[in-house]
């Protein structure tokens, strides 16, 4: 049974999804760099320390949601010698998978479960606690972290063994990545044959162009009025956060001999929006870059 949970990196995903954890039941430690997240997370019940290895005194299971692979790697290298031999360890964050894979290894070699579980739905969904669980490693270790991701999250998948997870979570985001910026060509020329924008969402959103990008999170004010089109394009996810995820695919493509000439581009596209300081704006603003004005 699992008791107690320690979690490393309590920030914009981290915080709340530790938050949760404590609403469930679980005696929750955690551990964060930044002053302003200890704080926060400590108005939360999560009772802090002073280093990441100490969060692993007493846990059944230690959760990492950190901002990149090699930050990840060496939060691993400090927590999992400090852990109980048999206690799980499970990262969240959204990291490559080569990190990834050497994270599984270091698990190993001290005797620990390991999971790679990156997670979808955003601040929002670890908020409310109906995240996406994508998740690679060993069925024992995914049966092992099911009560503590149900706590934080809603759909949960085993996709397959170590780096399963980070797998499908770079393949899933890089189909966002070029689907946004399909729509945002489509509505950019849909503007200057003269269709009205929600003449073209009431067509696409009903025929063979219909994805995501467009029926949920439309990247031009109006027809979903729910989208961060219509509220500045404050994220949401930012184009930063996209074109981080899109390197992932590119450096993994490269790994594998996968053949990606529209990831490529898109990446080459994000990269642009963040060149020109907007990475911090929503990724569906990339509708405004491309079509070079106001939406
Ligand atoms: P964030 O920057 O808000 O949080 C990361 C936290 O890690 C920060 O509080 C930071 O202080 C802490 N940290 C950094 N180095 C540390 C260290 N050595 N030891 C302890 N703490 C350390 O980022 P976030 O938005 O919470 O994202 C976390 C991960 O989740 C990323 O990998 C991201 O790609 C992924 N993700 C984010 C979203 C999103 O919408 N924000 C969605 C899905 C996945």
């Amino acid at each position: 049974m699992i008791r107690t949970v320690g979690f490393i990196g309590l920030g914009n995903m981290g915080g709340p999804m530790a938050h949760n954890l404590v609403k469930a039941g679980f005696a929750v430690q955690g551990f964060d760099t930044v002053p302003a997240a200890r704080e926060q997370a400590a108005a939360h019940g999560i009772v802090l320390t002073d280093t990441a290895a100490a969060v692993a005194q007493g846990a059944d299971v230690v959760v990492t949601m950190l901002p990149s692979g090699p930050i990840m790697l060496s939060v691993w290298g400090e927590v999992v010698p400090a852990m109980a031999k048999g206690a799980l360890i499970v990262d969240c964050s959204t990291v490559d998978i080569d990190s990834c894979r050497k994270a599984h290894g270091l698990a190993a070699e001290a005797g620990l479960m390991s999971l790679d579980a990156p997670v979808s739905g955003g601040v929002g969904g670890a908020a409310a606690g109906t995240l996406t669980f994508m998740a690679g490693g060993a069925a024992p270790a995914f049966d092992r972290a099911l009560p503590i991701l149900q706590a934080m999250g809603k759909n949960l998948t085993h996709c397959g063994d170590d780096g399963a997870g980070q797998a499908a979570k770079i393949c899933n985001n890089m189909i966002l990545g070029i689907s946004m910026i399909a729509v945002s060509e489509a509505f950019g020329l849909a503007d200057k044959l003269g269709l009205s924008r929600q003449a073209m969402f009431d067509v696409a959103s009903k025929s063979s162009g219909q994805c995501w990008s467009l029926t949920t999170y439309c990247p031009v004010p109006g027809p979903v009025p729910t989208s961060p089109a219509n509220n500045g394009y404050k994220p949401g996810f930012a184009a930063a956060l996209m074109l981080k995820d899109l390197k992932l695919s590119q450096d993994a493509a490269g790994g594998s001999g996968a053949n990606t000439p529209l990831g490529a581009a898109a990446t080459a596209l994000y990269d642009q929006m963040a060149q020109a300081g907007e990475g911090g704006r929503d990724f569906s603003a990339i509708f405004e870059m491309l079509a070079g004005g106001k939406a």
